[in-house]
């Protein structure tokens, strides 16, 4: 944990968030901001602040994460998504705790990739 991160506290209840999914390792809620009908977090509860910081110890997390996510789109009926993690600032990385944009809810016109 760290004490000043934001998405430490929200895992914490000390900031509210509209929460999707919970168990003991991970959290989803819906962005506060969203860019897409549907804009959720996916985060582990972990303080782990970027995925370029991640360690090998850290993969078994990591794998469980990545199936995370599939899992809660296929249970928001989500179809197609887009998962997005910024690492660092020059990619837009504005909250240093790891987590995966999933956006979806609508058609993508602009194809990034
Ligand atoms: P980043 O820019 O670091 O990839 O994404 C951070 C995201 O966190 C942004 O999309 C922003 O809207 C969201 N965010 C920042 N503060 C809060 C908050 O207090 N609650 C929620 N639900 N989302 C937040
Ligand atoms: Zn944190």
């Amino acid at each position: 944990m760290s004490q000043e991160c934001i998405f430490c506290k929200i895992v914490k209840g000390e900031i509210p968030s509209a929460k999707v999914y919970e168990d003991d390792d991970f959290l989803v809620f819906k962005d506060i901001n969203p860019a897409a009908p549907v804009h959720l977090l996916a985060i582990p509860k972990r303080h782990v602040a970027r995925l370029s910081g991640a360690q090998t110890q850290d993969a078994d997390l990591l794998g469980r994460f990545m199936l995370l996510i599939g899992t809660v789109a296929r249970e928001q009926s989500l179809g197609s998504f887009r998962l997005i993690i910024n690492d660092g600032e020059g990619a837009g990385q504005t909250v240093f705790h790891l987590h995966a944009h999933i956006l979806g809810g609508s058609r993508f016109s602009e194809k990034l990739l």
